[in-house]
């Protein structure tokens, strides 16, 4: 529909700002920031992001951001250094083990950073999230509000232990200089490859595109020697690098017999399940929400350039959501995350229109009873999550012009990502 230029991803935040110096993107919007609504509940209390929820509940949370923060710099540097190769330490010759040994440097680094309070970080990083914000909430809409960035994208309850982690990793990145800052990129989402891609080219990289590759050639030694196209063209190279996942790369396109026996079991153990169903949606009108109805204008608000979390008002809601999905069963309350870049972004829909980006949880891989997700399965549940943002913003499944339903089967079909992921690997255990 002519409504909608819309992505999987919504907004950026974590790709690294050595890339984005690199590809020269200028990025733009305001922070988003939480942004709580629901049925009839609270009303406007004064012009802050968070002027959703009552202002009382949120007296400790300028602390607990400062208490992130400092996490957020210890391990900040460890996302640009290579992983610590804990292999390599009982293996090869002494210099490789003292080699490896200076890749710990980084880690060490970011425990002396962290001092005296490690103990308290390191409970962050193992615990369930929902005893790390006791210990700093008794608002509950504001601690499930805040639990979703631990469960998001994973398949975890916020009892789930390590779902700290997760939390750390959406709080991780920054925007030009602004840590833990998200937004939307001017043009979409897609406007992250394009620029990746002039970039390239500019450095003289030709691009293709629709050419599957069917696997890696390697030579008499195992090195990578090029690629075989699935149309049978063979390109010849000293280096291959791949962006596909590591189960496509190294299940699918290198030959087995090539790669140790460890690593392929090693990775086969890698979950990759995800709960996400992203659903794209085209509307005719900016939703008007019970909490902080629309001004005559149709002009958007200020939470409309936020993200808006949805039927998390409690964290039992979340938890039981998840676990229908453990049981094979779409939720029948879905947790929402609702962004609207078009709110922000005017190029991405005609004037009056909006792109609404719903990104939502939780949905099995694989149906109870080994039912397919067809379409009768993916509208059903679609059909759930509108009724819910109905039920907030009345009106809302009147301006839907079209709609755009990616299950984890169908993110895996279309995106080549094996279970539908958006974070793969970053999956607490059960
Ligand atoms: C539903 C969803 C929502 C998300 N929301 C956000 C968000 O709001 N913000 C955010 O920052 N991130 C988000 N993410 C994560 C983000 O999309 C990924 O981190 C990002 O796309 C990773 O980029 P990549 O280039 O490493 O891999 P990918 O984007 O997965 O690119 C890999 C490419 O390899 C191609 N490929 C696979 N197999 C082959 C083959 N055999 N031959 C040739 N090509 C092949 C695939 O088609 C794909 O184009 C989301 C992800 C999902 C699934």
């Amino acid at each position: 529909h002519q409504c909608s230029r819309v992505y999987t991803s919504a907004a950026a935040t974590q790709l690294r700002p050595r890339s984005i110096s690199n590809v020269h993107k200028p990025l733009h919007g305001p922070r988003l920031s939480l942004s709580i609504t629901w049925p009839g509940g609270a009303r406007p209390g004064n012009s802050s992001v968070h002027w959703l929820l009552p202002l009382a509940p949120l007296q400790a949370y300028p602390k607990y951001e400062a208490f992130l923060s400092r996490l957020v710099s210890a391990l900040d540097p460890l996302l640009d250094a290579a992983p610590v190769d804990a292999a390599a330490w009982s293996q090869g010759s002494l210099l490789t083990r003292l080699r490896a040994l200076r890749g710990l440097q980084p880690l060490l680094r970011a425990g002396l950073a962290l001092g005296k309070q490690l103990p308290q970080y390191y409970q962050v990083l193992t615990a369930p999230i929902t005893r790390i914000l006791d210990l700093w909430f008794e608002s509950e809409p504001l601690k499930a509000t805040l639990a979703t960035d631990a469960v998001i994208g994973a398949m975890a309850s916020p009892h789930t232990p390590g779902s700290g982690y997760v939390l750390l990793h959406h709080v991780m990145g920054e925007l030009e200089g602004r840590k833990g800052a998200w937004g939307y990129v001017a043009g979409g989402m897609g406007g992250v490859s394009q620029a990746i891609a002039s970039a390239a080219a500019a450095h003289g990289a030709e691009l293709f595109t629709e050419k599957p590759v069917a696997r890696v050639l390697l030579g008499p030694r195992g090195e990578a020697q090029g690629v075989v196209l699935q149309d049978g063209t063979e390109v010849k190279s000293k280096l291959v690098l791949s962006n596909a996942s590591a189960h496509v790369t190294f299940l699918q396109l290198v030959p087995q017999e090539q790669l140790p026996e460890g690593f392929l079991q090693h990775l086969a153990q890698f979950d990759t399940c995800s709960p996400v169903t992203k659903i794209n949606v085209a509307v005719d009108r900016l939703p008007s929400f019970l909490a902080a109805p629309n001004a005559g204008d149709g002009r958007p608000l200020p939470h409309h350039q936020c993200s808006i979390h949805l039927n998390c008002e409690d964290t039992h809601l979340l938890h039981r959501a998840f676990q229908e999905a453990s049981r094979g069963e779409p939720s029948t309350r879905p947790m929402i995350e609702l962004c609207i870049p078009s709110a922000l972004d005017p190029t991405l829909a005609p004037p009056g229109c909006h792109v609404v980006s719903l990104f939502t949880q939780y949905t099995p891989y694989a149906l109870a009873g080994g039912r397919p997700w067809d379409e009768r399965e993916q509208n059903a549940y679609a059909d759930r999550v509108f009724d819910w943002v109905e039920a907030y913003a009345p009106g809302f499944k009147a301006s839907v012009v079209g709609r755009d339903i990616l299950t984890p089967p169908a993110l895996e079909k279309i995106f080549g990502l094996p279970g539908g992921p958006s974070l793969p690997g970053i999956c607490p255990p059960p």
